[in-house]
């Protein structure tokens, strides 16, 4: 047996594992074994790689082996270190950056390819698609990176026939394709390389903060399509499989966000949203009186319950509430109340946001529903706990078609017989628009830190139950 039908086998079984992870992910009470399986496919592929690079190495092998290990220990220890210190919250920037280098690896290994390998028309086409889709990844992750962390403007950037200067840079890079393959040389290749990267930059800058998780997720795509033309380019077909599993399993989830927030896909991609403040009554302004609470209050409604949805968003994570509402989820339980969790698709700052850190803080799956499972029990609840959220349960997106977010679903919390609103105070959410469910007769609000109010209600429970027993 070589060490190529060795690695071939390998290779296969990886691919496996990657299927299996995907599967095992999409459950939260199956995620932790998909991780593990995930982890263990890329152990097999990365041990596979390097046995690979020894044996087909024309250096000698201690040289080769020693230049692997030197990355490999740079890679490890920034991405060891950027993992453990990554807020919850900020993950979405964290992934935006790691697409970028994805990006950058497609453009290099196309230059590198297109340099050092044979100018069959193929693979010309390989190199030139390749590093196509890795310079578009490259710059549009970046500015993702760099609106998400708040280093830029999240507001789209709207340039006069924006959508002609991006078909015109389509068509340049078309034409340029027709030149390189008929006369190959780096002129055309590095060339299209520049419109790629300006075209990366501005399709990503036209769109607002309100679409960052489609962009999000539009970019794993791209980025796993880089790599699948890098796994052309290098002739390696475990990268082939695993940037299409990436690429297809980024535009399913980019699909299936569109769909949650009512938005074309398309309509996403061309940019725009959220930049236009409309005339409405939703913008920033205050439309009308609101009523506060205290966490006494909440405690004293909370008393006489029957029902009770807890309906967390971005202020949540932010406050690292999950734990006491956790912890008063469960002594609400015991006193027979039902509680349940309400969970918008696009809650928070990344897709699943909300469900890890439920899970984090050990809350039941089951009791932790979507969108469309509870959205018609609001008008039989009780008590509606909304923590750290705002765009997500705007009603505006249903009443207002003006509004930057009309026609997103939304939570309709309003529905229930009371709601109160944990933040800080009357300041938009995400997405810039003023929120007309903080003005609603059955609306009170409860300022300041979640994790300190949801705290003081806990103890104001435990102070009421320990006056009954
Ligand atoms: P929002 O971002 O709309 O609102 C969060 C609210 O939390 C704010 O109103 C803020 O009010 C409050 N808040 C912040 N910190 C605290 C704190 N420490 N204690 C209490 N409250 C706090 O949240 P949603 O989750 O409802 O909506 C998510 C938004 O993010 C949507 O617009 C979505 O499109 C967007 N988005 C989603 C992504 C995803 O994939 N899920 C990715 C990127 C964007 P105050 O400042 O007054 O406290």
């Amino acid at each position: 047996m070589t060490v190529a039908s060795l690695a071939a086998v390998a290779y296969l079984a990886a691919a496996i594992l990657f299927i299996l992870s995907l599967a095992g992910l999409s459950k939260q009470a199956t995620a932790r074994r998909g991780n593990l399986m995930g982890m263990a496919g890329m152990g097999i592929a990365i041990a596979a790689t390097v046995a690979l690079a020894l044996d087909t190495s024309e250096r000698p092998w201690g040289v080769t082996l020693g230049l692997i290990v030197a990355v490999l220990a740079i890679g490890a220890t920034i991405g060891t270190w950027r993992a453990r210190t990554v807020e919850m919250t900020q993950m979405p920037e964290l992934i935006a950056l790691l697409h970028s280098f994805v990006g950058a690896a497609a453009v290099l290994i196309g230059f590198n390819s297109y340099l050092t390998e044979g100018h069959d028309a193929m693979h010309l086409i390989e190199v030139f698609l390749g590093v196509f889709i890795g310079a578009v990844t490259f710059t549009g992750s970046i500015v993702a990176f760099l609106k998400l962390s708040a280093r830029i403007s999240g507001s789209p950037l709207t340039l006069p026939g924006r959508h002609a200067l991006n078909l015109g840079a389509l068509v340049a890079c078309g034409a340029l394709m027709a030149w390189f393959l008929v006369a190959p040389s780096v002129w055309p290749l590095a060339l299209m390389t520049v419109i790629a990267l300006a075209v990366g930059w501005h399709m990503v800058a036209a769109i607002g903060g309100g679409d960052m998780p489609v962009v999000v997720s539009m970019l794993n795509s791209y980025s796993g399509w880089a790599a699948a033309a890098a796994g052309f380019m290098l002739g390696n077909d475990l990268l082939i499989v695993t940037g299409a599993l990436v690429g297809a399993s980024g535009a399913i989830l980019s699909y299936l966000m569109c769909k949650a927030m009512n938005r074309k896909f398309l309509a996403v991609i061309l940019g725009g949203f959220g930049g236009e403040s409309s005339p409405s009554s939703t913008t920033a302004d205050a439309v009308g009186e609101h009523r506060s609470t205290s966490a006494s209050g909440v405690a004293q409604k909370l008393a006489t319950a029957r029902s009770v949805v807890i309906a967390p968003g971005y202020g949540m994570a932010v406050a690292k509430a999950q734990y006491p509402v956790a912890q008063l989820v469960s002594r609400l339980r015991e006193r027979g109340v039902e509680v349940r969790f309400a969970v918008h698709p696009v809650a928070g700052r990344l897709p699943g946001h909300m469900n890890v850190l439920l899970a984090e803080a050990r809350v039941p799956y089951d009791i932790v529903l979507e969108l469309d499972e509870i959205n018609d029990d609001f008008s039989s609840t009780d008590v509606v706990l909304v923590i750290g959220a705002n765009d997500t349960v705007n009603p505006a997106a249903l009443d207002d078609p003006g509004s930057p977010i009309a026609g997103m679903p939304v939570l309709h919390v309003w529905e229930a017989e009371s709601v109160v609103v944990f933040k800080r105070s009357m300041a938009t959410g995400y997405a810039g628009v003023q929120n007309p469910l903080f003005f609603k007769d059955n609306t009170e609000m409860l300022f300041g830190d979640a994790k300190d109010q949801v705290e003081a209600i806990l103890a104001a429970v435990g102070a009421a139950d320990a006056v009954v027993a």
